[in-house]
């Protein structure tokens, strides 16, 4: 697929209150300055990939491009639920992240239940995926090893 691996970094905010983490699901949001610094192109849905927040471990994640209701749908969001258990929230801190590979586009669910048991298989697709040997070695990219005191932002 175009535009991947992708790397990205930037500053975790407050969604929109769609209420992921009473799903079990949060989903870290991206500023609206670094989606938009996103390929134009790049195919909403879902995603998988490593993330890594501040200088901490590099995990599992799943990510998420979608539209934006809060700007009725015209600008995208980018939210990546991270497979990983933390103990407290990070909002503020800073997100890298490498989007290696495309899951599936968005869709409609009929039911709540419906949209959690396909989270869930997203989840395990990929795990699965990320444990390829051509997956695994992104995890150990440099881009996640920053020297200390650098600037991140963004770059
Ligand atoms: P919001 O609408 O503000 O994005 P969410 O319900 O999606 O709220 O929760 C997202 C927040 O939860 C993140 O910004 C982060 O601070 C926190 N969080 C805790 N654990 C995780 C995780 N495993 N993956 C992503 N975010 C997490
Ligand atoms: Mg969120």
């Amino acid at each position: 697929m175009r535009h991947l691996p992708y790397f990205c970094r930037g500053e975790v905010v407050k969604g929109f209150g769609r209420g992921s983490k009473e799903l079990g699901i949060p989903t870290a949001n991206f500023s609206e300055q670094v989606v938009e610094s996103f390929p134009s192109d790049i195919s909403t849905g879902i995603y998988y990939g490593w993330a890594c927040v501040g200088n901490g471990d590099v995990h599992k994640m799943v990510l998420s491009i979608g539209w934006n209701p809060f700007y009725k749908n015209f600008k995208k969001s980018v939210e990546t639920h991270i497979i990983h258990t933390f103990k407290e929230d990070f909002y503020g801190e800073i997100l890298s992240i490498v989007i290696i590979g495309y899951i599936r586009p968005e869709k409609n669910f009929d039911s709540l239940e419906a949209l959690i048991s396909a989270i869930q298989e997203d989840i395990e697709e990929a795990k699965r995926q990320l444990d390829l040997p051509e997956h695994l070695k992104l995890k150990e990219d440099n881009f996640f090893h920053l020297p200390e005191g650098k600037i991140v932002n963004n770059h």
